[in-house]
C-alpha cells in the first residue's frame, strides 16, 4: 500500500494511515506501506536547494529547516501516543535535518547543483517521512520497521532524477521483506533507491507511485493499492473538470497510456512492474476508505464507453522541422532521433505528413533549448531549412481501449473542436488506437478538455 503525500500531509492524517494499516493487518493481511514525502516538501526541497545554489544565502537555509523541522515535529506530536516512540522519532528526524541542513549548506558555498545533489537533497522528503509513519504504526501496537528504497534493496541505473530499477531488485526486495511480513508491517520510502554504488537516486516525480509497484512485484502481492486522494482514477483531472467521475476498472494499457499522457494521478512507469506479475492495481481514496477507487487489471473487456477519459499534458514544446530537401532522403527521421537522443531529449509526440517536407515533434519544455541546439547543428541547410518551435502549447488526449476498430471516435474529437473553434496545431494517433492526441494552444487547452469530456459524456 502507497499512501501519497496528501495522504500523509499531517500527524492526524499519518495517524489515520497508520489505523487503516492496523486494520488491514489485524484482519491477516500481510501489507508493506510506501510513504511519499509530507505534502509538499519535496517541492520545497528542490526550490530550496536551487535558491542555494543561485542565492547562496545560509540564512534562508536556516529559515527553511527550521519550517521543516516544526512540520515534522508537530507531524510526530499529533501522530504518536507513546513517549518513548516519540523521543526515538524525533532522533531520528534530528540526525537527518542535520545531515540535510549541512548538504544545503555545501550547496550554498559551493553554488552549484548537480542532478546528482538533486535526488540526495529530494530524499530527505521520503527520509524525514518513514520514521514518522513507522513510529505511528508501532504506537498502536504492531511491530514495524523503516527502510529506505535503497535499504530494502532497489538497486537502480545512473539516470539521476528518472532512475530505473535493475532486475537484480526484485530478489533483494523479496528476500529482505519476506520475513519481515509474518508480524510487521515494514515501511519502505517511496520515490528513492541506489545505483550500483550506494549513490541515492530517484524514480522521478510522483515516483512512490512507481516504487510500490516495483515492491509488489517483489514479493510478488495479491494487490497493489495507491491511496490518494482522489477517489481512483477519474474521466479526467478533477481540477479542471469537476464533474470527472471515478473510472471503476481499467485496463494495464489504458492506464498506462493515461499516465504518459500527462494524467498525473500515476507515474508513468508505475504499472509496469505490475504487469511482470499480472498484479491488480487499485487507486484509492484515503478519506473514504470505503469507496471501491478504481482497479486496474490486464483485463481489456471493450465497454460501450469507447472513450474512458481525457487527459491534458502541460509545460510542452512543439518543434517543426521542414525544408524539401527531407522528402525522399532516406534516413532523416533516423537522423532527428539519434541526434535528439542523444542530446537527452525525450519525445513525447510525433507527426509526419507524407509529403516528408515537414516533421513536428513534442518534447518537454526543459528539453526545447536542447532539441532546436542538437537539431541545428545536426543537419545543414539544404536537408532542413527551417526549424521553428512554439512552447505555448499544450498536448490533449483522449484514452480509451474502447477506441481501436470503432470508426467516428476521430470524427467526434475534430468535429467538436472545430464547433468551439478550437485550432489543432498538430495530430497523432498511434496504430495501438488506444489513445488520440493533439496539439492546441496553451489558452485553449482548458476549454478542449472540458469540451471533450462533455462530448463523450463522461460525466455520465
Ligand atoms: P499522490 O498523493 O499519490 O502523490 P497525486 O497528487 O500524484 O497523488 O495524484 C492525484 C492528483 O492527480 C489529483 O489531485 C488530481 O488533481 C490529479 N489528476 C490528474 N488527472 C487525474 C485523473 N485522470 N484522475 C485522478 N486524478 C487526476
Ligand atoms: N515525493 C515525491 C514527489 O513529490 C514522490 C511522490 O510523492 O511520489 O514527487
Ligand atoms: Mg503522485
Amino acid at each position: 500500500m502507497k499512501f501519497g503525500g496528501t495522504s500523509i500531509a499531517d500527524g492526524k492524517k499519518i495517524r489515520h494511515v497508520a489505523e487503516l494499516l492496523k486494520r488491514c493487518y489485524d484482519k491477516g493481511d500481510e501489507v508493506v506501506a510506501i510513504t511519499s514525502a509530507l505534502g509538499g516538501v519535496t517541492d520545497g526541497l528542490l526550490e530550496n536547494s536551487i535558491n542555494s545554489s543561485k542565492k547562496g544565502k545560509v540564512s534562508q537555509v536556516k529559515e527553511f529547516m527550521a519550517d521543516l523541522t516544526k512540520k515534522h515535529y508537530d507531524a510526530i506530536n499529533d501522530a504518536i501516543d507513546d513517549e518513548d516512540i516519540i523521543d526515538e522519532t524525533i532522533q531520528k528526524i534530528d540526525s537527518r535535518i542535520d545531515e540535510l541542513e549541512k548538504a544545503l549548506i555545501g550547496i550554498c558555498y559551493l553554488g552549484e547543483l548537480t542532478p546528482r545533489s538533486i535526488d540526495y537533497i529530494s530524499s530527505y522528503g521520503e527520509r524525514l517521512a518513514v520514521p514518522i509513519v513507522c513510529g505511528a504504526i508501532k504506537s498502536l501496537g504492531i511491530k514495524s520497521q523503516a527502510f529506505t528504497g535503497g535499504e530494502v534493496g532497489i538497486v537502480t541505473t545512473d539516470e539521476y532524477g528518472n532512475a530505473r530499477p535493475l532486475e537484480k531488485t526484485y530478489e533483494r526486495v523479496n528476500e529482505r521483506l519476506i520475513p519481515l511480513l509474518e508480524d510487521h508491517i515494514p515501511v519502505v520510502t517511496g520515490f528513492i533507491a541506489e545505483n550500483e554504488d550506494g549513490i541515492i537516486t530517484t524514480l522521478g516525480r510522483g515516483g512512490s507511485d512507481f516504487s510500490a509497484s516495483i515492491v509488489g512485484a517483489a514479493i510478488k502481492a495479491d494487490e497493489i493499492w495507491l491511496w490518494k486522494e482522489v477517489h481512483g482514477i477519474m474521466t479526467t483531472d478533477p481540477k479542471i473538470v469537476p464533474e470527472a467521475k471515478p473510472i471503476p476498472q481499467i485496463s494495464y494499457i489504458e492506464a498506462m497510456e493515461l499516465s504518459y499522457f500527462g494524467a498525473k494521478v500515476l507515474h508513468p512507469r508505475s504499472i509496469e512492474p505490475a504487469i511482470r506479475h499480472g498484479i491488480p492495481v487499485r487507486v484509492k481514496n484515503t478519506f473514504e476508505v470505503d469507496f471501491p477507487g478504481t482497479l486496474i487489471v490486464a483485463d481489456q473487456t471493450q465497454t460501450e464507453d469507447v472513450v474512458k477519459a481525457v487527459t491534458l499534458i502541460r509545460n510542452v514544446a512543439l518543434v517543426n522541422i521542414s525544408g524539401a530537401g527531407m522528402v525522399g532522403t532516406i534516413g532523416t527521421a533516423a537522423r532527428v532521433f539519434t541526434t535528439l537522443a542523444n542530446a537527452g531529449v525525450n519525445i513525447i509526440m510525433i507527426s509526419q505528413g507524407s509529403s516528408e517536407a515537414n516533421m513536428s515533434i513534442v518534447v518537454d519544455s526543459a528539453h526545447l533549448n536542447a532539441a532546436v541546439e542538437a537539431i541545428n547543428s545536426e543537419f545543414d541547410r539544404g536537408v532542413v531549412r527551417d526549424i521553428s518551435h512554439d512552447s505555448n502549447i499544450c498536448v490533449v488526449a483522449v484514452v480509451g481501449a474502447g477506441m481501436a476498430g470503432i470508426p467516428g471516435v476521430a470524427g467526434k474529437v475534430f468535429d467538436a473542436l472545430g464547433t468551439a473553434k478550437i485550432n489543432v496545431i498538430m495530430i497523432s494517433q498511434g496504430s495501438s488506437q488506444h489513445n488520440i492526441s493533439f496539439v492546441v494552444s496553451e489558452d485553449a487547452a482548458i476549454q478542449a478538455v472540458k469540451m471533450l469530456h462533455d462530448v463523450f459524456e463522461l460525466d455520465k
